[in-house]
């Protein structure tokens, strides 16, 4: 047979070794957690086996019975973790502790910030488990063989953490891994049952195999006993569960080193049976904008693990949730293809999203502090919703928060149901602007006649605001308007009657006319307009016209779009634009033009075709007014 007994030598990838390095020296703090990484692992490799198994009875080799032993040698000075789990074959070994295989490594080195509270959680999220070994070892030896094969299979792997690593091909009788780490000076501390028991139950509480350790004082053959409860957490009756339980199961289902910030547990019965536990965390993921990594839901069919997997489980906009979903109804050898056409996974997804938006509802209502933190770290994601889950959108936009005009705070706290409630007597609409800044939402020059009616309006600068107000039409009955867009219409509102149009004089109808026909390529039509106070021009989109700031937007992200030209509404009462009729010189009047709408345009956020243009333009007209004596009367400076 060709076994490859040889003993080859190996470098780490280079960013395993940037890993170790950034770990020995980061987590120093909190270097305990190598055993629940280990003893992770171990639980993993069962969990392997069993799902394994159920398709090849012959992988459990006459032993079913998985637990996972942790021992120590105070003489030789090491700490030993074995499971009789699945193992790995040789190649198994180099793929999986010589490299990262995991997709997000360059995010993950790009997401490291250097502050250590910081970046160990990153590390924990990351789950680079193994290496964390190294915190507390300065050599470690893996033996381990794949179950269902041969004993000439075994594989010993060993490393100083340093830069490389040995792989040899031997005989092992054993079937899973054995971790042996031989202690850093001035580590003994490890070197006792009673900190390793307490390490164990600290962490592996909930891990549904037993963690067992030989009694202290008794010999090695004595009956080793299980420290951990060994009983899968969510299983147990909620009442029994403590806070703690809840969130060391948290902390290893979502590879996190903080406390999430809420949870929801249910037993679902009726026309099928399951049980969920969600969790909510505290920290945004760094990969959370990285759509190739789904995970973060384990599935279980009768407590055997079957896939890690958020695809079927959750929508993309609930996709920082993590948790469990055991069902009881789910056929074991259910497979990934089966997940994808299956009513009772359908039904479970329908049933998990009503559980954690109730949840987040709940929050919402009754502690709006840490509602406001959830918003913070997962507002942008919740925001994707009403254009994923329609069945479930006047929910959801419920939960929405946004910026406003009334809370003048870039801190998105303005719910839509308080903007409804502010609503002016005879208002039928929610107003909204989008930008790319919330200071360019905030300074838009459409918010002038808003602020003078003292009517609010949400202020939306997140990039996936566009694609929100696309998709969410209404909100309780009120139909969600942009006051960039179409002719404005504050007539019914309250405040008695509203003045009546003021009449566009001749003259100042003889200013639109030249101006649109100067502007007749940059625009649509000028009009005049009372929505502004301050500001002498303003561009709109027409009624069917895409929005400018979506327009840049998709432009950015490389897309052709078709560049619908606005239309430039002017206040006729503003001196600049009062002052415009008196300017018979055309060359002149056509300078003057051309400034209000690139003003208009940047101050909107947009980008000019042409920048020195504009800055020719305006020193001509600075200079006009530092020579009054050679100004005309039309160039007076508005009066504020
Ligand atoms: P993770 O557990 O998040 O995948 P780790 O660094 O802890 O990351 O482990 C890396 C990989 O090494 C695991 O995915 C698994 O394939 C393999 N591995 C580690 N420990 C064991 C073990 N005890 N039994 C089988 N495979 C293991
Ligand atoms: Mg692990």
């Amino acid at each position: 047979m060709a076994v490859e007994a040889h003993k080859e030598s190996l470098d780490f990838q280079a960013e395993v070794r940037q890993l170790l390095h950034l770990m020995i020296h980061s987590l120093y703090s909190n270097k305990e957690i190598f055993l629940r990484e280990l003893i992770s692992n171990g639980s993993d490799a069962a969990d392997k086996l069993r799902f394994e198994a159920l398709s090849d009875d012959a992988l459990f080799e006459g032993d079913a019975e998985l637990a996972i032993d942790v021992g120590f040698d105070k003489q030789a000075r090491t700490i030993t973790v074995r499971d009789n789990g699945i193992g790995m074959g040789r190649q198994e070994v180099l793929d999986n502790l010589g490299t990262i295989a995991k997709s997000g490594t360059r995010e993950f080195f790009a997401a490291l910030t250097g502050d250590q509270a910081r970046d160990t959680q990153l590390i924990g999220q990351f789950g680079v488990g193994f290496y964390s070994s190294f915190i507390v070892a300065d050599r470690v030896t893996v033996r381990t063989r794949r179950a269902g094969m041969g004993p000439e299979h075994g594989v010993v792997w060993e490393s100083d953490g340093e830069g490389s690593f040995t792989v040899e091909t031997v005989r092992r009788e054993a079937r899973g891994t054995e971790v042996v780490l031989h202690l850093r000076e001035g580590e003994d501390e490890f070197l006792d049952g009673h900190r390793l028991s307490g390490i164990v139950r600290k962490y592996s509480d909930h891990i549904s195999l037993p963690v067992r350790m030989a009694k202290e004082g008794e010999d090695a053959d004595a009956e080793p006993e299980t420290v951990n409860q060994a009983a899968a957490l969510w299983q147990r009756n909620k009442a029994e569960i403590s806070d703690e339980e809840y969130a060391g199961l948290y902390k290893h289902v979502a590879h996190d080193f903080e406390d999430p910030l809420a949870w929801v547990h249910s037993h679902v019965e009726g026309k099928q049976e399951y049980i969920s536990l969600f969790y909510v965390p505290a920290r945004a993921p760094f990969d959370l904008y990285d759509r190739e990594r789904r995970h973060g839901i384990k599935l279980y069919v009768r407590r055997v693990f079957i896939a890690d997997d958020a695809e079927h489980l959750m929508p993309q906009y609930l996709r920082f949730v993590r948790g469990i979903v055991d069902s009881n109804d789910l056929p074991l050898n259910v497979s990934r293809e089966m997940l994808q056409h299956n009513r009772l996974i359908d039904a479970i997804r329908a049933g998990s999203v009503k559980k954690v938006l109730g949840l987040l509802e709940g929050i919402a209502k009754e502690e709006p502090e840490k509602y406001a933190k959830i918003w913070t770290e997962f507002g942008r994601v919740l925001k994707e919703g009403p254009a994923e889950d329609h069945a479930n959108r006047a929910r959801i936009a419920g939960l929405l928060r946004f910026a406003s005009t009334h809370a003048d705070t870039e801190e998105q706290t303005v719910a839509l149901a308080d903007y409804v409630a502010r609503m002016k007597e005879g208002q039928k609409k929610i107003y909204f602007v989008t930008a790319e800044s919330f200071l360019a939402a905030k300074h838009s020059p459409h918010l002038e006649v808003f602020r003078d009616k003292g009517i609010e309006v949400l202020l939306l600068s997140d990039r996936v605001d566009e694609w929100l107000v696309a998709h969410l039409e209404e909100f309780d009955g009120k139909s969600l308007a942009s006051v960039t867009r179409g002719e404005l219409d504050l007539s019914e509102l309250a405040g008695g009657v509203e003045r009546k149009k003021e009449k566009v004089s001749r003259k100042e109808k003889e200013v639109l006319r030249r101006l649109r026909t100067v502007l007749e390529d940059k625009v649509k039509d000028v009009r005049a307009t009372d929505r502004l106070r301050s500001s002498p021009a303003c561009l709109v989109v027409d009624e069917n016209d895409m929005n400018a700031n979506l327009e840049r937007i998709l432009k950015s992200l490389g897309q052709q779009v078709g560049g619908s030209q606005p239309i430039l509404e002017v206040n006729a009462k503003h001196a600049l634009v009062a002052g415009l009729a008196d300017i018979d010189d055309e060359t002149r009047f056509a300078d003057w033009a051309h400034l209000l709408f690139e003003q208009a345009l940047l101050a909107e956020g947009g980008q000019l075709d042409d920048p020195a243009g504009f800055v020719r333009r305006l020193n001509d007209l600075l200079l006009t007014l530092a020579k009054p004596a050679t100004a005309t009367a039309a160039q007076d400076p508005p009066a504020d």
